[in-house]
Protein backbone atom coordinates (compact mmCIF):
# COMPACT_ATOMS: atom_id res chain seq x y z
CA UNK A 1 0.00 0.00 0.00
CA UNK A 2 0.94 3.30 -0.87
CA UNK A 3 1.14 6.41 1.82
CA UNK A 4 -1.88 7.49 0.24
CA UNK A 5 -3.34 4.15 0.18
CA UNK A 6 -3.11 3.85 4.01
CA UNK A 7 -4.19 7.16 4.67
CA UNK A 8 -7.31 6.96 3.23
CA UNK A 9 -7.88 3.79 4.27
CA UNK A 10 -7.27 4.63 8.05
CA UNK A 11 -9.17 8.08 7.47
CA UNK A 12 -11.96 5.70 7.02
CA UNK A 13 -11.82 4.15 10.57
CA UNK A 14 -10.59 7.22 12.10
CA UNK A 15 -14.33 8.49 13.74
CA UNK A 16 -12.81 12.34 14.28
CA UNK A 17 -10.90 13.29 11.37
CA UNK A 18 -11.86 13.62 8.03
CA UNK A 19 -8.30 15.63 6.43
CA UNK A 20 -5.32 14.45 6.59
CA UNK A 21 -2.98 16.44 4.35
CA UNK A 22 0.89 15.62 4.80
CA UNK A 23 3.61 16.62 1.90
CA UNK A 24 6.07 19.39 1.18
CA UNK A 25 5.32 22.59 1.23
CA UNK A 26 1.68 22.56 1.72
CA UNK A 27 0.80 25.26 4.31
CA UNK A 28 -1.06 26.55 1.22
CA UNK A 29 -3.93 23.84 1.83
CA UNK A 30 -4.47 25.44 5.25
CA UNK A 31 -7.28 28.46 3.76
CA UNK A 32 -9.31 26.26 1.49
CA UNK A 33 -9.34 23.22 4.07
CA UNK A 34 -10.39 25.90 7.09
CA UNK A 35 -13.23 27.83 5.04
CA UNK A 36 -14.75 23.95 3.43
CA UNK A 37 -14.45 22.39 7.01
CA UNK A 38 -15.88 25.78 9.00
CA UNK A 39 -17.63 28.07 6.43
CA UNK A 40 -18.57 31.49 7.24
CA UNK A 41 -16.67 31.10 10.34
CA UNK A 42 -13.76 33.16 11.60
CA UNK A 43 -9.78 31.46 12.70
CA UNK A 44 -7.59 32.29 15.46
CA UNK A 45 -4.30 30.67 15.23
CA UNK A 46 -2.87 29.44 18.62
CA UNK A 47 0.80 29.36 18.54
CA UNK A 48 4.26 30.34 20.52
CA UNK A 49 6.84 32.45 19.31
CA UNK A 50 8.91 29.44 17.88
CA UNK A 51 5.74 28.50 15.95
CA UNK A 52 4.75 31.53 15.10
CA UNK A 53 8.32 32.04 13.32
CA UNK A 54 8.05 28.52 11.47
CA UNK A 55 4.40 28.36 10.11
CA UNK A 56 2.12 30.40 11.97
CA UNK A 57 3.13 33.87 10.23
CA UNK A 58 3.03 32.02 7.04
CA UNK A 59 -0.77 30.81 8.10
CA UNK A 60 -1.59 34.28 8.78
CA UNK A 61 -0.15 35.56 5.83
CA UNK A 62 -2.49 33.26 3.69
CA UNK A 63 -5.54 33.40 5.56
CA UNK A 64 -4.98 36.82 5.39
CA UNK A 65 -4.50 36.87 1.62
CA UNK A 66 -8.04 34.25 1.38
CA UNK A 67 -10.21 36.82 2.99
CA UNK A 68 -10.84 34.79 6.06
CA UNK A 69 -11.15 36.83 9.33
CA UNK A 70 -7.93 35.26 11.18
CA UNK A 71 -7.00 36.66 15.25
CA UNK A 72 -3.48 35.44 16.65
CA UNK A 73 -3.10 34.33 20.50
CA UNK A 74 0.72 34.13 20.94
CA UNK A 75 2.11 31.95 24.16
CA UNK A 76 4.46 34.85 25.69
CA UNK A 77 6.65 31.82 27.58
CA UNK A 78 9.21 30.11 25.65
CA UNK A 79 8.69 27.11 27.84
CA UNK A 80 5.28 26.45 28.92
CA UNK A 81 3.19 23.40 29.64
CA UNK A 82 0.10 21.99 28.93
CA UNK A 83 -1.62 23.65 32.14
CA UNK A 84 -5.03 23.69 33.28
CA UNK A 85 -4.55 28.01 33.39
CA UNK A 86 -3.86 28.01 29.81
CA UNK A 87 -6.69 26.23 28.65
CA UNK A 88 -9.21 28.74 30.48
CA UNK A 89 -7.25 31.35 28.63
CA UNK A 90 -7.89 29.84 25.32
CA UNK A 91 -11.44 29.29 26.54
CA UNK A 92 -11.58 32.52 26.70
CA UNK A 93 -10.17 33.55 23.85
CA UNK A 94 -12.69 31.23 22.08
CA UNK A 95 -15.76 32.82 24.11
CA UNK A 96 -14.60 36.34 23.04
CA UNK A 97 -13.89 35.87 20.07
CA UNK A 98 -16.88 33.00 18.50
CA UNK A 99 -13.25 31.67 16.33
CA UNK A 100 -12.46 28.25 15.43
CA UNK A 101 -8.80 27.66 16.47
CA UNK A 102 -5.91 26.89 14.25
CA UNK A 103 -3.06 25.21 16.04
CA UNK A 104 0.18 26.04 15.29
CA UNK A 105 2.44 23.75 17.37
CA UNK A 106 3.03 20.56 18.78
CA UNK A 107 1.76 18.53 21.69
CA UNK A 108 0.98 20.81 24.32
CA UNK A 109 -0.35 23.94 21.58
CA UNK A 110 -2.64 20.79 19.67
CA UNK A 111 -3.72 19.71 23.45
CA UNK A 112 -4.65 22.83 24.50
CA UNK A 113 -6.48 23.89 21.43
CA UNK A 114 -7.93 20.28 21.87
CA UNK A 115 -9.81 20.12 24.93
CA UNK A 116 -10.84 24.05 24.55
CA UNK A 117 -12.01 23.34 21.31
CA UNK A 118 -14.46 20.79 22.72
CA UNK A 119 -15.49 22.82 25.43
CA UNK A 120 -16.80 25.34 22.49
CA UNK A 121 -18.53 21.93 21.19
CA UNK A 122 -16.70 22.45 17.79
CA UNK A 123 -13.12 21.04 16.25
CA UNK A 124 -10.37 22.88 15.30
CA UNK A 125 -7.61 22.30 12.32
CA UNK A 126 -4.23 21.62 13.49
CA UNK A 127 -0.90 22.51 11.40
CA UNK A 128 2.09 20.33 13.26
CA UNK A 129 5.31 21.73 13.60
CA UNK A 130 6.82 18.32 14.68
CA UNK A 131 7.04 14.87 14.77
CA UNK A 132 7.13 14.49 18.61
CA UNK A 133 4.10 12.88 19.68
CA UNK A 134 1.36 10.94 18.63
CA UNK A 135 -1.43 13.07 20.08
CA UNK A 136 -2.12 14.77 16.79
CA UNK A 137 -4.91 12.52 16.11
CA UNK A 138 -5.26 10.97 19.36
CA UNK A 139 -8.71 10.99 21.06
CA UNK A 140 -7.85 12.56 24.72
CA UNK A 141 -5.79 15.45 25.48
CA UNK A 142 -3.22 15.37 28.29
CA UNK A 143 -3.79 18.31 30.67
CA UNK A 144 -2.65 18.88 34.20
CA UNK A 145 -5.04 19.63 36.39
CA UNK A 146 -4.71 20.32 40.08
CA UNK A 147 -1.63 19.28 40.28
CA UNK A 148 -2.28 15.88 38.46
CA UNK A 149 -1.26 15.04 34.62
CA UNK A 150 -4.57 13.52 33.14
CA UNK A 151 -6.27 12.67 30.26
CA UNK A 152 -9.67 14.48 29.27
CA UNK A 153 -11.75 12.75 26.65
CA UNK A 154 -11.73 14.79 23.24
CA UNK A 155 -12.35 14.31 19.95
CA UNK A 156 -9.16 14.51 17.75
CA UNK A 157 -9.07 17.42 15.12
CA UNK A 158 -10.80 17.55 12.60
CA UNK A 159 -8.01 18.29 10.22
CA UNK A 160 -4.50 18.08 10.33
CA UNK A 161 -1.82 19.34 8.28
CA UNK A 162 1.64 18.37 8.16
CA UNK A 163 4.45 20.34 6.11
CA UNK A 164 6.98 17.57 6.60
CA UNK A 165 9.62 20.57 5.17
CA UNK A 166 8.60 22.08 8.57
CA UNK A 167 8.25 19.07 10.43
CA UNK A 168 11.89 17.52 9.51
CA UNK A 169 13.49 21.28 10.63
CA UNK A 170 12.24 20.58 13.97
CA UNK A 171 14.59 20.76 17.54
CA UNK A 172 16.63 17.06 16.97
CA UNK A 173 14.97 15.78 20.14
CA UNK A 174 12.09 16.73 19.49
CA UNK A 175 11.83 14.10 16.43
CA UNK A 176 13.99 11.13 18.44
CA UNK A 177 11.13 11.81 21.30
CA UNK A 178 8.40 11.21 18.94
CA UNK A 179 10.25 8.07 17.67
CA UNK A 180 10.34 6.82 21.07
CA UNK A 181 6.69 7.66 21.58
CA UNK A 182 6.33 5.25 18.50
CA UNK A 183 8.35 2.84 19.68
CA UNK A 184 6.48 2.06 22.50
CA UNK A 185 3.93 0.46 20.35
CA UNK A 186 5.93 -2.22 20.18
CA UNK A 187 5.84 -3.61 23.79
CA UNK A 188 2.49 -1.89 24.12
CA UNK A 189 1.63 -3.99 21.32
CA UNK A 190 2.45 -7.28 22.93
CA UNK A 191 0.83 -6.52 26.30
CA UNK A 192 -2.50 -5.92 24.48
CA UNK A 193 -1.91 -9.32 23.08
CA UNK A 194 -1.58 -10.91 26.94
CA UNK A 195 -5.18 -8.89 27.60
CA UNK A 196 -6.41 -10.14 24.70
CA UNK A 197 -5.52 -13.92 25.58
CA UNK A 198 -7.32 -12.70 28.97
CA UNK A 199 -10.15 -11.61 27.21
CA UNK A 200 -10.11 -8.17 29.32
CA UNK A 201 -9.34 -6.23 26.15
CA UNK A 202 -9.46 -7.82 22.97
CA UNK A 203 -7.55 -6.38 19.81
CA UNK A 204 -10.02 -4.98 17.66
CA UNK A 205 -8.58 -6.05 14.47
CA UNK A 206 -8.92 -3.03 12.82
CA UNK A 207 -6.78 -0.59 14.99
CA UNK A 208 -4.37 -2.99 15.50
CA UNK A 209 -3.65 -3.59 11.24
CA UNK A 210 -3.56 -0.27 10.70
CA UNK A 211 -0.69 0.63 12.88
CA UNK A 212 0.91 -2.79 13.75
CA UNK A 213 1.09 -3.86 10.10
CA UNK A 214 3.47 -1.33 9.42
CA UNK A 215 4.98 -0.29 12.64
CA UNK A 216 8.15 -2.26 11.46
CA UNK A 217 8.87 -0.13 8.79
CA UNK A 218 8.06 2.90 9.98
CA UNK A 219 10.90 2.70 12.51
CA UNK A 220 13.39 1.15 10.04
CA UNK A 221 15.43 4.58 9.04
CA UNK A 222 16.46 5.83 12.83
CA UNK A 223 19.74 7.04 10.85
CA UNK A 224 17.39 9.04 8.13
CA UNK A 225 15.38 10.22 11.56
CA UNK A 226 18.39 11.79 13.29
CA UNK A 227 19.67 13.14 9.57
CA UNK A 228 16.48 14.89 8.97
CA UNK A 229 16.02 13.12 5.83
CA UNK A 230 12.34 14.57 4.62
CA UNK A 231 11.16 10.75 3.38
CA UNK A 232 12.42 9.24 6.86
CA UNK A 233 10.48 12.47 9.11
CA UNK A 234 7.38 11.50 7.05
CA UNK A 235 7.78 8.06 7.44
CA UNK A 236 8.23 8.52 11.51
CA UNK A 237 5.20 11.20 11.07
CA UNK A 238 2.60 8.98 9.32
CA UNK A 239 3.32 6.05 11.69
CA UNK A 240 2.44 8.98 14.75
CA UNK A 241 -0.50 10.20 12.97
CA UNK A 242 -1.68 6.16 12.36
CA UNK A 243 -1.55 5.48 16.06
CA UNK A 244 -4.12 8.70 16.56
CA UNK A 245 -6.16 7.06 13.97
CA UNK A 246 -5.89 3.81 16.06
CA UNK A 247 -7.01 5.29 19.01
CA UNK A 248 -10.13 7.30 17.37
CA UNK A 249 -10.98 3.74 15.94
CA UNK A 250 -10.83 1.76 19.21
CA UNK A 251 -11.74 4.73 21.26
CA UNK A 252 -9.20 4.29 23.71
CA UNK A 253 -5.32 4.74 23.91
CA UNK A 254 -4.96 0.80 24.67
CA UNK A 255 -3.39 0.60 20.77
CA UNK A 256 -0.88 3.13 21.38
CA UNK A 257 0.34 2.38 24.78
CA UNK A 258 0.55 0.45 28.10
CA UNK A 259 3.53 -0.10 30.94
CA UNK A 260 5.89 1.65 28.62
CA UNK A 261 3.96 5.06 29.31
CA UNK A 262 2.86 4.51 32.74
CA UNK A 263 6.61 5.41 33.84
CA UNK A 264 5.92 8.66 31.99
CA UNK A 265 3.07 9.38 33.79
CA UNK A 266 4.62 8.59 37.56
CA UNK A 267 7.16 10.76 36.45
CA UNK A 268 4.72 13.17 35.56
CA UNK A 269 2.57 12.56 38.82
CA UNK A 270 5.49 13.04 40.64
CA UNK A 271 6.43 16.30 39.31
CA UNK A 272 10.34 14.37 38.01
CA UNK A 273 12.93 17.17 36.57
CA UNK A 274 16.08 17.03 35.38
CA UNK A 275 18.60 19.89 35.65
CA UNK A 276 15.85 22.01 36.45
CA UNK A 277 13.52 20.63 33.66
CA UNK A 278 10.72 18.73 32.46
CA UNK A 279 11.48 15.76 30.62
CA UNK A 280 9.32 15.48 27.43
CA UNK A 281 6.80 12.76 27.04
CA UNK A 282 9.04 10.40 24.92
CA UNK A 283 12.10 10.72 26.30
CA UNK A 284 10.40 9.33 29.77
CA UNK A 285 8.51 7.13 27.38
CA UNK A 286 11.80 5.51 25.77
CA UNK A 287 13.23 4.20 29.20
CA UNK A 288 9.59 2.66 30.15
CA UNK A 289 9.99 0.69 26.21
CA UNK A 290 13.59 -0.18 27.20
CA UNK A 291 12.12 -1.07 30.86
CA UNK A 292 9.56 -3.35 29.18
CA UNK A 293 11.41 -5.05 26.21
CA UNK A 294 13.96 -5.91 28.88
CA UNK A 295 11.03 -7.62 30.68
CA UNK A 296 9.71 -9.20 27.89
CA UNK A 297 13.26 -10.41 27.21
CA UNK A 298 13.23 -12.24 30.74
CA UNK A 299 9.84 -13.20 30.16
CA UNK A 300 10.64 -15.11 27.04
CA UNK A 301 13.74 -16.62 28.54
CA UNK A 302 11.02 -18.74 30.95
CA UNK A 303 9.50 -22.50 30.14
CA UNK A 304 5.93 -21.83 31.04
CA UNK A 305 4.79 -25.14 30.22
CA UNK A 306 4.98 -26.75 33.56
CA UNK A 307 4.02 -23.72 35.27
CA UNK A 308 2.32 -24.98 38.26
CA UNK A 309 -1.28 -23.15 37.69
CA UNK A 310 -2.56 -25.18 41.05
CA UNK A 311 -0.04 -23.57 43.12
CA UNK A 312 -0.58 -20.12 41.72
CA UNK A 313 -4.13 -20.52 42.19
CA UNK A 314 -3.65 -21.20 45.89
CA UNK A 315 -1.30 -18.40 46.60
CA UNK A 316 -2.74 -15.63 44.94
CA UNK A 317 -4.26 -13.00 46.44
CA UNK A 318 -7.74 -12.24 48.09
CA UNK A 319 -9.03 -8.73 46.63
CA UNK A 320 -8.99 -7.24 50.11
CA UNK A 321 -5.21 -8.03 50.35
CA UNK A 322 -4.67 -6.42 46.88
CA UNK A 323 -6.47 -3.06 47.89
CA UNK A 324 -4.50 -2.90 51.09
CA UNK A 325 -1.00 -3.78 49.18
CA UNK A 326 -2.31 -0.54 46.92
CA UNK A 327 -3.12 1.49 49.35
CA UNK A 328 0.44 1.36 51.48
CA UNK A 329 2.05 1.80 48.00
CA UNK A 330 0.26 5.22 46.77
CA UNK A 331 -0.30 6.34 50.47
CA UNK A 332 2.34 8.94 50.18
CA UNK A 333 1.52 9.81 46.15
CA UNK A 334 -0.04 12.46 44.77
CA UNK A 335 -2.85 10.66 44.35
CA UNK A 336 -3.32 7.86 46.80
CA UNK A 337 -6.85 6.51 45.68
CA UNK A 338 -5.49 5.94 42.30
CA UNK A 339 -3.98 2.06 42.93
CA UNK A 340 -6.91 0.99 44.79
CA UNK A 341 -8.98 1.98 41.74
CA UNK A 342 -7.16 0.39 39.54
CA UNK A 343 -6.37 -2.95 41.30
CA UNK A 344 -10.04 -3.17 41.97
CA UNK A 345 -11.08 -3.04 38.27
CA UNK A 346 -8.57 -5.36 36.26
CA UNK A 347 -9.07 -8.12 39.79
CA UNK A 348 -9.23 -11.41 38.58
CA UNK A 349 -10.90 -14.17 41.42
CA UNK A 350 -8.97 -17.51 41.92
CA UNK A 351 -11.17 -19.22 38.99
CA UNK A 352 -9.85 -16.13 36.45
CA UNK A 353 -6.54 -16.39 37.29
CA UNK A 354 -7.11 -20.33 36.74
CA UNK A 355 -8.23 -19.93 33.16
CA UNK A 356 -6.08 -17.49 32.43
CA UNK A 357 -2.51 -19.12 33.97
CA UNK A 358 -3.95 -22.50 31.84
CA UNK A 359 -4.13 -20.29 28.79
CA UNK A 360 -0.71 -18.97 29.17
CA UNK A 361 0.73 -23.08 30.14
CA UNK A 362 -0.97 -24.63 27.28
CA UNK A 363 -0.48 -22.25 24.73
CA UNK A 364 3.00 -20.98 25.95
CA UNK A 365 5.05 -22.44 22.92
CA UNK A 366 2.97 -20.74 20.02
CA UNK A 367 2.78 -17.52 22.90
CA UNK A 368 6.05 -17.13 23.48
CA UNK A 369 6.62 -17.46 19.50
CA UNK A 370 4.41 -14.94 18.97
CA UNK A 371 5.60 -12.42 21.29
CA UNK A 372 9.23 -12.71 20.37
CA UNK A 373 7.99 -11.64 16.82
CA UNK A 374 6.00 -8.33 18.39
CA UNK A 375 8.71 -7.25 20.89
CA UNK A 376 12.49 -6.14 20.24
CA UNK A 377 15.09 -7.06 22.45
CA UNK A 378 16.49 -4.83 24.89
CA UNK A 379 19.61 -4.60 22.66
CA UNK A 380 17.58 -3.82 19.87
CA UNK A 381 15.90 -0.80 20.73
CA UNK A 382 18.59 0.70 22.91
CA UNK A 383 20.65 0.61 19.33
CA UNK A 384 17.70 2.19 17.45
CA UNK A 385 17.56 5.06 20.38
CA UNK A 386 21.07 5.58 20.05
CA UNK A 387 20.79 6.32 16.47
CA UNK A 388 18.27 8.13 16.61
CA UNK A 389 19.08 10.80 19.96
CA UNK A 390 16.80 9.32 22.56
CA UNK A 391 17.58 8.00 25.92
CA UNK A 392 19.15 4.71 26.16
CA UNK A 393 19.86 5.05 29.85
CA UNK A 394 17.57 6.24 32.89
CA UNK A 395 20.90 8.64 33.80
CA UNK A 396 19.86 10.22 30.73
CA UNK A 397 16.61 11.64 31.97
CA UNK A 398 17.62 12.56 35.62
CA UNK A 399 16.60 9.17 37.15
CA UNK A 400 18.76 5.69 38.68
CA UNK A 401 18.01 2.60 38.22
CA UNK A 402 17.44 1.72 41.56
CA UNK A 403 14.55 5.05 40.92
CA UNK A 404 13.49 2.86 38.22
CA UNK A 405 12.92 -0.06 40.01
CA UNK A 406 10.96 1.76 42.88
CA UNK A 407 8.87 3.00 40.09
CA UNK A 408 7.81 -0.68 38.80
CA UNK A 409 5.24 -1.75 41.40
CA UNK A 410 3.39 1.73 40.89
CA UNK A 411 3.36 0.78 37.20
CA UNK A 412 1.54 -2.64 37.97
CA UNK A 413 -0.85 -1.19 40.21
CA UNK A 414 -1.75 1.99 38.57
CA UNK A 415 -4.04 1.73 35.20
CA UNK A 416 -6.63 -1.13 35.56
CA UNK A 417 -5.18 -2.40 31.82
CA UNK A 418 -3.60 -5.41 32.11
CA UNK A 419 0.28 -5.82 31.45
CA UNK A 420 2.92 -8.53 31.50
CA UNK A 421 3.60 -7.48 34.98
CA UNK A 422 -0.15 -8.44 35.95
CA UNK A 423 0.48 -11.92 34.12
CA UNK A 424 3.73 -12.12 36.35
CA UNK A 425 1.94 -11.47 39.30
CA UNK A 426 -0.58 -14.28 38.44
CA UNK A 427 2.16 -16.50 37.66
CA UNK A 428 4.54 -15.62 41.09
CA UNK A 429 7.02 -15.00 38.46
CA UNK A 430 7.03 -11.14 39.00
CA UNK A 431 9.64 -10.76 41.72
CA UNK A 432 12.18 -12.90 39.95
CA UNK A 433 11.84 -11.15 36.21
CA UNK A 434 12.29 -7.59 38.28
CA UNK A 435 15.38 -9.28 39.88
CA UNK A 436 16.80 -10.63 36.72
CA UNK A 437 16.38 -7.16 34.78
CA UNK A 438 17.76 -4.74 37.95
CA UNK A 439 20.38 -8.10 38.96
CA UNK A 440 23.86 -8.14 38.37
CA UNK A 441 23.53 -9.63 35.07
CA UNK A 442 20.09 -7.91 33.79
CA UNK A 443 19.80 -4.99 31.09
CA UNK A 444 19.22 -2.21 33.98
CA UNK A 445 21.68 -4.04 36.48
CA UNK A 446 21.68 -1.67 39.31
CA UNK A 447 25.04 -2.78 40.27
CA UNK A 448 26.90 -1.51 37.20
CA UNK A 449 24.86 2.20 37.80
CA UNK A 450 26.44 4.84 35.53
ZN1 LIG B 1 2.71 8.71 23.99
Amino acid sequence: MTTEERITNALKSATDTKVFKMGKNILHLVPQTFKELFPGRTAIIVADKNTWRVAGEQVFELMQKSSIECGVFLFPESEFHADWDHIQTIDALLDQTGSVAISVGSGTINDLCKLTAHHHHQSYLSVATAASVDGYTSFGASITYEGLKQTFECPAPIALIADIDIIAKAPKEMTAAGYADLAAKIPAGAEWMIADLFGTEPIIPEAWHMLQDVLDEMLSDPEGVAAGKTEAIGALFEGLTLSGFAMQAARSSRPASCTDHLFSHFLDMTGHRFKGKLQSHGFQVAIGTLTMCAFFDEFLKLDLTKLDVDKCVEKWPSLESEQKRAEKLFRNFVNPKLGVAEITSKYSDKEGVREQLTKVRNEWPQLKKKYRQQVYTFEKMQRLFKIVGAPSDPSEIGVSRQKLREIVPYAQLMRARINLLDLAKRAEIYDYLVDKVFGPEGSWSTSSEK
